[in-house]
């Protein structure tokens, strides 16, 4: 996902708070910490348990994913559409050579903030905030610092590591530091 608008970003104690979060996550990225992906996972459990993503869409609102091209072939298949007219119609390449949204918000996001094509969705989509993915410490550059000002899940993840370990200092980290009493499905929770 890229080209998003900061909604946090709304006063100054916001501000501060962003900072202190993305110097955190910098400085985790450095550090050798044993079962960070285990209490990562743990608390993105615990963020959809709180966290309604029907409640916000706020990536497909203001956000674009990265389509590839085995999601161009399948959305543009299931739509009825050829590869090059849902590219035509609805994608730009960017400077890196990725295809994105040409428009916010995305075509796909129906009023009721559900996906349209929610089964065939791209994988970018999917796996979004990537706070489940394996391994945390390889999104923290490209993704988790950006997204604690745009998705409510990733800012819960990181300030509950930053209480974790900085507030509380833990060095041997794991899920169990988290008190998670069921177990929700990865990405979009709908
Ligand atoms: S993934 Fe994050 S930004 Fe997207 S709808 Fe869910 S909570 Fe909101
Ligand atoms: S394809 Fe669906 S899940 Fe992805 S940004 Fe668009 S509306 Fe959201």
């Amino acid at each position: 996902m890229s080209k998003p608008i900061r909604y946090l970003r709304k006063s100054n104690k916001n501000k501060k708070r962003v900072k202190t979060l993305a110097t955190f996550l910098r400085g985790l990225s450095r550090r050798k910490l044993r079962g960070l992906d285990g209490l990562a996972m743990a608390l993105h459990k615990e963020a959809f348990k709180k966290i309604d993503c029907l409640d916000c869409a706020h990536c497909c609102k203001v956000m674009t994913p990265t389509f590839k091209p085995a999601d161009i072939k399948r959305i543009s298949k299931h739509l009825g559409m050829t590869y090059q007219e849902y590219q035509g119609k609805y994608l730009y390449k960017d400077e890196t050579g990725d295809w994105m949204n040409t428009k916010t918000p995305c075509q796909h996001l129906r009023k009721d903030n559900k996906c349209a094509i929610y089964p065939v969705r791209p994988k970018d989509c999917s796996e979004f905030p990537h706070t489940q993915n394996r391994e945390f410490k390889a999104y923290i550059a490209s993704t988790h610092i950006q997204n604690i000002e745009y998705c409510p899940a990733t800012l819960h993840v990181v300030e509950r590591m930053h209480q974790l370990i900085i507030e509380q200092g833990k060095k041997n980290l794991s899920a169990a530091d988290v008190k998670v009493k069921q177990a929700v499905p990865v990405g979009y929770p709908y």
